[in-house]
Parts: C-alpha cells; structure tokens; sequence
C-alpha cells in the first residue's frame, strides 16, 4: 500500500465503498461519480499507479474480472452495451493515480460520449508512426 493514496486505502478496506466483488488480488466498486447506472471500477489491491507499473499477475487477472463484471451488469442490469475505460497519466485524463479500471454499463440514449475525434493520416503518415514505434 502507498501513503495517501485513497484507491490503496478503498481497495484494502480501509475506507469504505460500495463493493460489487472482492478477491486477494481486486475489489470492484461503484464509481462515487457514475457516468451511467452501475458503473463500477476495478482496483488492484496492491499499489501501482498506472498500466506500466501494473504487475503482470494482475494484468492477467483484470480482463476475466472485467468480463466476468460486465457479464453480471449485462444480466442484472440488462445494459445495452459496455465500455471499458482506462486512463494512463493526467494528459490522458486520470485523476486518481492508482491503476483503475473503469466498467461503464451503457444504455440506449443514456446520453454519454466515450470517444475521440478520428483524423485521417495517409498511408505514408501511419508507416512513419509505426516506424517511431516499433522500427
Ligand atoms: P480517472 O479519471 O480515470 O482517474 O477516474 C477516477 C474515477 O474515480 C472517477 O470516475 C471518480 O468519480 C472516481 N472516484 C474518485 N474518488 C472515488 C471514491 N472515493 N470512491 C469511488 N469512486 C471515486
Ligand atoms: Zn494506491
């Protein structure tokens, strides 16, 4: 567990939340600011800030709870559909600096965004890029 950090103390138990699911190595929550009915998020119990630091044992482990998860929301919530949503550093939009895997439950004309503005680079454009990542 880190000091101070609040994902450290909820996923621990030692501040309360509203558990959905709790095993040795996760607990998933409901999001105190939910975007939709049911929207929970996944929380290692061990402390890593981010998707790099994210041990591979719980990488492993995180996408059968996400399907496993959304699987009950689908059942018991009948939701339409279902975004996963995992923000990496503040640019990309995380404010809470404890991996954490959101699972947002979506309903037909529920009225949310999840998205980006798509572009539309030339071939020559993607190549260059994938050489920067992988050349
Ligand atoms: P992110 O922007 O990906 O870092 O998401 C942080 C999420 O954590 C937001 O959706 C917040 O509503 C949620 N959140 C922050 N504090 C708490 C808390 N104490 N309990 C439950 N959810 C929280
Ligand atoms: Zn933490």
């Amino acid at each position: 567990m880190k000091q101070d950090c609040i994902f450290c103390k909820i996923a621990n138990g030692e501040i309360p939340a509203k558990t959905l699911y709790e095993d040795e190595r996760f607990r998933v929550i409901l999001d105190l600011g939910p975007a939709t009915k049911g929207h929970a998020l996944i929380l290692p119990k061990n402390h890593a800030a981010n998707l790099y630091e994210l041990p591979d044992e719980d990488a492993m482990a995180v996408l059968p709870l996400a399907k496993k998860m959304g699987l009950l929301m689908k059942s018991r919530l009948q939701c339409d559909g279902l975004n996963l949503v995992q923000n990496n550093g503040e640019t990309a939009g995380q404010t809470v600096l404890h991996f954490h895997l959101h699972l947002i439950p979506r309903y037909e004309g529920d009225g949310q965004r999840i998205g980006w503005n798509p572009t539309a680079p030339s071939q020559e454009e993607l190549e260059t890029v994938r050489k920067e990542i992988v050349g």
